[in-house]
């Protein structure tokens, strides 16, 4: 039994996955159903159900959450160009209520976004 969040178990190392970028406040790893050539997820270690639900004093480390997006892209080669998306609720696409961020890269994207 467990009551952990999908993303608190590849934090375990319960399920399996393939870390990009790890820290004493958020992980990086590739996303299991790929959106564009290169796909991770940022996903901070505390448990934060949905961007909606951080505290102001969460502040710092959704900067770092968005400092280590650029990072990774950057050390995938993917600097100057990639997008990042948020998915808040159900209702705007959200499966996993763990906070994270997408980073895609490695194809054209289009505006406004789906
Ligand atoms: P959301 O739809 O909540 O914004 O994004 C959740 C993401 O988690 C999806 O892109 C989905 O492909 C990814 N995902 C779901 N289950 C797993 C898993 O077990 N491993 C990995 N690496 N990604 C997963």
């Amino acid at each position: 039994m467990t009551d952990k969040t999908l993303f608190e178990r590849i934090i375990a190392r319960e399920i399996p996955a393939t870390i990009l970028y790890e820290d004493d406040r958020c992980i990086a790893f590739k996303d299991i159903n790929p959106q564009a050539p290169f796909h991770a997820l940022i996903v901070p270690i505390k448990p934060i159900s949905r961007l909606g639900e951080a505290a102001p004093t969460d502040g710092a480390l959704m900067g770092h959450l968005m400092l280590t997006a650029a990072r990774v892209a950057r050390e995938a080669g993917h600097g100057e160009n990639f997008r990042l998306a948020l998915n808040n609720g159900a209702g705007a696409g959200q499966t996993v209520f763990h906070l994270h961020i997408h980073v895609l890269a490695g194809r054209p994207f289009s505006w406004p976004p789906g």
